[in-house]
């Protein structure tokens, strides 16, 4: 499995912070039990919301003290961690990675879904907040209506594909899209996409965060 759509830095360095919305903190970690690249943002971010938890923000030399514990988060020998979760859910695998399994009490074949017309089926997911998350079932082949957004869109697939706007998405990618854009994604035609989709989420950070951590990171 290539994932080639990562989630922006400001997302993984807000998560790591612990200060994401229930929504995207949730889609943010279905990302991380697949993709081991973002692991190890992760990890370098955890360290940067620590040390910003840790410090006295207003009164320290702030990014003295970042700047020396990322280098040395950076500078760990890396665990490359559990080996990522199996393309295909056969046998004993899951399709859903552990913390959506947890959300939605089960995998694939346990979702109750609703249909929204046109063969399209979705399963809205209870969270607390104002953002909100939903799994999305869209038949094979099967182009969703055009459509814009009133505000921030982030879409995770986790089985099958999509095509939008000169990109493919397999299970892992993950695409934003904002109140610019308007598109209209076509599943894959070998099987449904099925995708958690997450919706009017506060997603717009101080870019400084992402900032200071992007000397350290892939980007
Ligand atoms: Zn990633």
């Amino acid at each position: 499995m290539t994932i080639t759509h990562h989630p922006d830095t400001d997302l993984i360095v807000a998560y790591g912070a612990g200060i994401l919305d229930e929504a995207s903190a949730l889609l943010i970690s279905v990302h991380m039990a697949l993709c081991p690249t973002c692991r190890t943002d992760l990890e370098i971010a955890e360290c940067i919301g620590g040390v910003l938890v840790d410090s006295e923000l207003p009164s320290l030399p702030v990014d003295a003290v970042t700047h020396t514990a990322i280098a040395a988060a950076a500078e760990r020998p890396r665990d490359p961690g559990p080996a990522a979760i199996p393309l295909r859910g056969r046998g004993t695998d899951f399709v859903f990675p552990q913390p959506l399994r947890e959300y939605v009490g089960g995998d694939l074949g346990d979702i109750a879904w609703r249909s929204l017309g046109g063969g399209i089926r979705h399963f809205p997911i209870k969270l607390r907040g104002p953002s909100k998350a939903r799994l999305l079932n869209i038949p094979a082949g099967e182009r969703v209506p055009e459509h814009g957004h009133k505000g921030t869109e982030l879409t995770l697939v986790l089985s099958g594909s999509f095509y939008d706007r000169g990109s493919w998405y397999r299970r892992g990618d993950v695409e934003f899209t904002d109140e610019a854009t308007i598109h209209q994604p076509v599943a894959g035609p070998e099987e449904n996409c099925i995708c958690l989709a997450v919706t009017d989420a506060p997603l717009k950070f101080r870019g400084w965060l992402a900032r200071l951590a992007q000397p350290f990171l892939r980007i």
